[in-house]
Parts: C-alpha cells; sequence; structure tokens
C-alpha cells in the first residue's frame, strides 16, 4: 500500500507522538505601549520646588525625582525633563529666574521616569543631547512623550553654553550603558541619576544595574577628588560624596557575603534568610530591601549578569 504525508501524519498523531501540523499563528500583538503622562513615582513625595546649588545653577525637583538647570548669558542649559506635566512646570520654574530660552536639554539616561516630556522646550528651540546609546533603547520601545536627541555622543562631552561647560561624563554599563555624569564645571558638583540615592540601599532586584560595572563606576566617582557634593536624580537637593562612598561599601559588602555563602554551600534559597549586614542597618530602606538585594547578587552569581 502507498502511503502519503497526510497518512503518515494521521498515524503519528494517533501514535501519540508530536503532531507535524503547524501551530495556529498568534493573535495580533495588543497595543502595549505605555501611557501618555502617568503618575509613574514610585515616591512618597508630592508637589515640586527649585533650590539654588550655586550662582545660576539650580535643581529642580518633581515629586521624588529631580534635574539641574544652569542659566547662562546666551541661553539656559536643561537637563531631564522627567514628564510631560513635569517639564510644565520646570518651564514655569526656569522663567521665575530668566527670561532666557532653553537652548538644550540633556538626558541623564534612557530610563522613562526621567526624559519624557522634553517636546515643550524643542518647541521652543531647545536641542535635546544624549549619550548615542539611548537611540537604540528609544527606537525599540518608543514612548508618546519621549523625544528623540538631535545631538547625540559617544564617550565623554562637553556641552558649552554662554561660557559655561557642563562636562557630560560616560563610567561605562553600569544602570543601562548610556548613563552620563553631569558637572557643572568649575563647581566641585557632580549631577549624578539613579547611581546613588543618598543614604538608602538600592531598591529591590537593582532594576537594570549591572553589579560589576555599576561597583566600577561608583568607584570613578569617588576619585574624582575634587568633587565634594552629588546632586541626586532622587530625592534630596545635596549629598556629600561620601554617600556615593556608604552606597559603594553596601553593595561590595552584599556582594561579598553572597558569594561566602555560595562558597559554603548554603542552599541558594536560603540564602536571602541568612545575610545581615548589620553595619549597613541604619541606610534607608535596609530591613524591607536586602532580602530583594541579595536575590539580584544571586542572579549575577549564576547568570553573569
Ligand atoms: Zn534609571
Amino acid at each position: 500500500m502507498a502511503l502519503n504525508l497526510n497518512s503518515i501524519i494521521a498515524c503519528v498523531g494517533a501514535c501519540g507522538f508530536v503532531s507535524m501540523a503547524a501551530a495556529a499563528p498568534p493573535p495580533p500583538m495588543p497595543d502595549l505601549s505605555p501611557p501618555s503622562d502617568a503618575n509613574q513615582s514610585v515616591f512618597r513625595l508630592q508637589g515640586f520646588d527649585t533650590t539654588k546649588l550655586a550662582d545660576a545653577l539650580y535643581t529642580f525637583r518633581w515629586e521624588g525625582t529631580r534635574n539641574i538647570f544652569w542659566v547662562t548669558p546666551d541661553g539656559v542649559i536643561a537637563t531631564d525633563p522627567i514628564s510631560v506635566s513635569a517639564a510644565k512646570a520646570l518651564r514655569d520654574e526656569i522663567r521665575k529666574v530668566t527670561d532666557k530660552p532653553v537652548k538644550y536639554v540633556v538626558y541623564s539616561h534612557q530610563h522613562w521616569d526621567h526624559i519624557l516630556g522634553a517636546q515643550i522646550f524643542k518647541d521652543e528651540g531647545a536641542q535635546i543631547v544624549s549619550h548615542k546609546n539611548c537611540v537604540a533603547h528609544f527606537e525599540e520601545l518608543p514612548h508618546p512623550d519621549l523625544v528623540m536627541p538631535d545631538i547625540t555622543f559617544d564617550g565623554n562631552y562637553e556641552l558649552t553654553l554662554g561660557g559655561k561647560t557642563l562636562e557630560l561624563i560616560y563610567l561605562g554599563h553600569n544602570h543601562g550603558d548610556c548613563m552620563i555624569v553631569m558637572r557643572p564645571q568649575p563647581y566641585p558638583i557632580l549631577f549624578e541619576v539613579d547611581l546613588v540615592t543618598p543614604f538608602g540601599v538600592p531598591l529591590g532586584r537593582m532594576n537594570d544595574y549591572s553589579l560589576i560595572p555599576y561597583i566600577k563606576s561608583l568607584r570613578a566617582i569617588e576619585a574624582m577628588d575634587d568633587i565634594e557634593t552629588i546632586v541626586p536624580g532622587h530625592r534630596m537637593p545635596t549629598a556629600p560624596i561620601s554617600a556615593v562612598t556608604e552606597r559603594r561599601a553596601y553593595v561590595e559588602a552584599l556582594m561579598l557575603a553572597v558569594k561566602k555563602e555560595i562558597e559554603a554551600g548554603t542552599p541558594m534559597n536560603q540564602i536571602p534568610d541568612k545575610i545581615a549586614l548589620p553595619e549597613f542597618a541604619h541606610m534607608r530602606n535596609y530591613d524591607t530591601q536586602i532580602k530583594e538585594n541579595v536575590r539580584r547578587v544571586l542572579t549575577h552569581y549564576n547568570m553573569g549578569w
């Protein structure tokens, strides 16, 4: 008897083997694009304010997130616009101290909770600046409130306006791969976003942090021996540079403690309950976050990520 393909498929199916029939195609992908101007703050801070850091240099806070802006004789350099609503408030705050236009908006990195809402400045002639590595993220994950950069750069970049220079410093793949820290010369001040939120431990499983490059970046900041003050992208307007050392020491101690348990043969699922770092127990969120931080480190030692 001659066999044709259909009878073979029928036999295989009847015999309990895997069917050779093609799977049904998936339904159309639902609209998973992010909502516009959503209230995404995970911090319990409300409202907004502006604090003067130095002559013509300011930090603006919107809920728990902040940026810096710098008024120069030829216009304003703004940074992370945060969101559509935050950018409107930022524009009003800038107008209170100068009538000069915003010429540049610099993105610290690619994360939506810092850099949405720049259109209001772009409409008035500002150019958007970011590290070149951000562009691939923006193309892969578009957002209705995200404005693409006009100026991108590799490595470090000096943004000069009205005789003032904002140094944009790339420290590597620490929290995402397009993070920069910003140094308004000649002040001993560094604007850093998400690398250190002073006096606290990292949140949860340390989303998008690559631990070893992250530690190296914190060490690079500590080695900037003329920096005395950081302006963090979350919470308080300023903190001493020692906050960077404290955060770096915590992450290193955490990694060493986890490594010690792995080497001692402690089952992975028991390690989060075994780790305690009492010398860092004074840090904000220590009690609620350390187990999740440990799980993040376990992922690193398991996966190399
Ligand atoms: Zn981030």
